[in-house]
């Protein structure tokens, strides 16, 4: 008689063999747990620069072009999936959940604001995009039962609110989920990481560990947040702009650097109008939840015809009055910034405005090519450019180091990017005593690991 061998499934749905559509499935005995529905934007846009029509497409034709995760590995454990956990807020870790989630009879799993960002997500989109499944919100830093396995959000931060580390408990060891973080120890909004957690399940025992490799070749800490904050702040404060227009554009769901802004443009003596639909989205969604509080001070204008109206009031009163935060931080052709630069708004830029990115440019061509073509328009109009006021919200090579040794965990998979990222983290695994393929695995989109105890 065979006995029967108990094992662990991992399951590498997507964002292995790219940054995005991350999806990653855990079984193990009847339960199964997958982690995160992310898309894969570039996929999208590609698309619709050939003249294609992103609402004509459904989730066949998402996964055709590459945009969503490939969850046909999966097919066959479909009746045993038991929860969908989302992480954190970002677009390549939920955005795939309105295409593919009603495809599971599960909850969809996640903090207060992960929740609510989804929620507002869908509701934003057409009506073909309905989530059926029921929505579980979950609070850091407590649990969820699923089938047999607990489910555990860990918070950590990130560059976006109420982000998570997930934390698998199963009857084959604990799994720890590490997509994205960074170990920040002075964040401007929220707590430090759980450090305390970290390192009880490290004691504990950790069977495997699933994380982000996107700067694993970056020698040094990540910073804080904090330095973001003091880097606009020479910016915004100790540079001459007195009698000129200011502009910030940043990420939409970075709700600590908009607190940021906010605060710097109250010492301005400038009244703070956020302008442009993703913005508002973020921020409504952070006002929802009473994470933060800005519509007591700052104007949110979302719909393109009243953005028009507030900008005319700004050119008729002085935009010298203003500090303008608006989306476009990769340049996108409809963004705010674009359509200002683009002569398309009331407002037009004049020589010495400044334009602050409080972000960086995600390496992909589209982003590139956009971002050069934008900031040729704005050097013809001489306008002040100050790039890259920003810190990552993504971990480096010595933060990881620190999370694996708080762990130990006994097996290590590179995720949240191709090949030559996980090689990064393999790197580092190997100089502190793993071996690549005996416990530290690099995979593609669609693979299947099995873990034996
Ligand atoms: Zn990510
Ligand atoms: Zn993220």
């Amino acid at each position: 008689m065979r006995l029967c061998e108990k094992i662990m499934e991992i399951y590498t749905v997507g964002g292995f063999s790219e940054v995005g559509r991350n999806m990653t499935a855990i079984k193990v005995g009847g339960d199964t747990i997958i982690l995160d529905m992310g898309l894969y934007l570039p996929k999208i846009i590609d698309f619709e620069e050939e003249g294609g029509e992103r609402k004509l497409l459904d989730a066949e034709s998402l996964i055709k072009i590459g945009a969503i995760p490939n969850d046909r590995v999966l097919d066959h454990i479909k009746d045993s999936v038991r929860a969908i956990v989302i992480g954190h807020c970002h677009l390549d870790h939920l955005g795939a959940a309105p295409y593919l989630a009603n495809k599971y009879n599960a909850p969809i799993i996640g903090t207060p604001y992960t929740i609510q960002v989804l929620k507002k997500a869908v509701s934003d989109e057409a009506d073909a995009l309905k989530i059926k499944n029921h929505f579980e919100v979950v609070e850091s830093n407590s649990s969820y039962k699923a089938g047999n396995i607990e489910i555990e959000l860990v918070h950590i931060t990130h560059s976006t609110p109420q982000s998570t580390m997930v934390v698998l408990h199963t009857e084959e060891g604990v799994v720890v989920y590490a997509n994205d973080f960074k170990f920040d120890n002075h964040p401007v909004l929220e707590k430090e990481p759980n450090y305390h957690r970290l390192k009880q399940l490290g004691e504990k025992g950790v069977k495997a560990l699933i994380v982000e490799s996107l700067y694993a070749h970056e020698h040094r800490k990540t910073p804080s947040e904090r330095v973001a904050k003091e880097m606009l702040k020479e910016v915004l404060l100790d540079t001459k702009n007195n009698n000129n227009g200011v502009f910030v554009t940043t990420f939409a769901s970075h709700i600590a650097r908009l607190d940021s802004i906010v605060e710097h443009g109250k010492k301005m003596g400038r009244k703070v109008v956020f302008l442009g639909r993703s913005l508002a989205k973020y921020v409504n969604a952070a006002e929802d939840i009473k994470l933060v509080n800005f519509s007591k001070n700052v104007d949110i204008v979302g719909y393109k015809r009243k953005v028009k109206k507030k900008l005319k009031i700004i050119d008729k009163k002085g935009r010298e009055n203003y500090l303008v935060v608006c989306t476009g931080n990769q340049a996108e052709p409809g963004s705010i910034l674009n359509e200002i630069a683009s002569d398309n708004l009331p407002l037009k830029f004049r020589p010495d405005d400044s334009v602050i990115f409080s972000s960086r440019t995600i390496p992909v061509p589209i982003n590139i090519k956009n971002r050069e073509r934008l900031e040729n328009t704005l050097k013809k109009k001489k306008v002040r450019i100050f790039k890259e006021v920003h810190v990552s919200g993504h971990a480096s090579r010595e933060d990881f180091r620190d999370l694996i040794d708080m762990l130990k965990p006994e097996h290590i998979f590179p995720s949240h990017g191709p090949e030559e990222l996980q090689k990064n983290l393999a790197d580092l695994a190997k100089e502190m005593g793993y071996s690549l393929g005996k416990n530290v695995h690099l995979s593609k989109n669609g693979e299947r690991f099995e873990i034996k105890s």
